[in-house]
Formats: C-alpha cells, structure tokens, sequence
C-alpha cells in the first residue's frame, strides 16, 4: 500500500536490522528505548492475512533479535509487545510487533509510558476469572 510508514519499500534502508524473503525487522521512527525494533512481513497486510510462512519467518526473527538484544543488553530483558493492526495501532492494517529491551517486567513497562496503568496494581481472582471466561467463549 502507498504511503504506509511500515512497508519494506517506504522504509530507509539504513533502519533495516534484518531481512528475509517475506519479513524484516527495523528501528522505529521513535523508539520507545534504545534497542526497540519492529518485526513486520514486508507487504501491506492485516493479522488475518498473514500466511503461515510468513509467522514463521516473523518467529524465527524474533528469536535471533531476542538473542541479539540479551547479548546487547545485558541488564534488560526483551519484552514483546504486538500492538497488530488495530485502531489503537498508529499504523493500521499492517501487522507488526514490537520486541523492547526492559530492565522490568510488561507492567513496569507500560507504567512507563501509559499513566494509566500503576507499576503493581493487583486484580481479585474473580475478576481474573472473569477475563478468562470471555477470553474462552
Ligand atoms: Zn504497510
């Protein structure tokens, strides 16, 4: 698609880490943390449309940048974050995720940057109970 900012062709070559035949990873425009990147399929496509070798590419990336980050950052451990597609994305309908070295784990993370979510905010079982009933149904 023109003019989408995560299209391999739109991207500088220069923020590319790594490229295989259908996927690449990149350093985004405004990293989060230094470190942060992308792994995304190279052509214009929604979750849904993702064929499975292209998952398995996005997979097997995921793993080598994962090492590179523990290799690279000793003190932090890389959390994935996949923000996908959605209305919420600030890129919508292309896939991507975010894998970002934390010294902390996803909450402290999110705590970082969202002032609505507390560093330890704990939910009662039955409100976990809850999540995981409409996540199953
Ligand atoms: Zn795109």
């Amino acid at each position: 698609m023109s003019n989408c900012p995560l299209c391999y062709t739109e991207v500088e070559g220069s923020r590319i880490v790594y490229s295989t035949h259908n996927v690449y990873s990149m350093i985004p425009i405004a990293p989060l943390v230094e470190g942060h990147a992308m792994i995304l399929p190279k052509s214009h496509k929604k979750f849904e449309d993702v064929s499975s070798e292209e998952l398995n590419e996005m997979k097997d990336m995921l793993t080598t940048l994962k090492d590179r980050l523990v290799s690279s950052y000793h003190d932090k451990h890389p959390i994935i974050v996949t923000l996908t597609d959605t209305d919420h994305s600030s890129v919508k309908d292309h896939f991507h995720y975010h894998i970002i070295p934390s010294s902390g784990n996803i909450r402290q993370l999110m705590a970082k940057f969202d002032e609505s979510v507390s560093e330890n905010e704990r939910l009662d079982l039955s409100r976990l109970e809850e999540m995981a009933i409409l996540l199953r149904t």
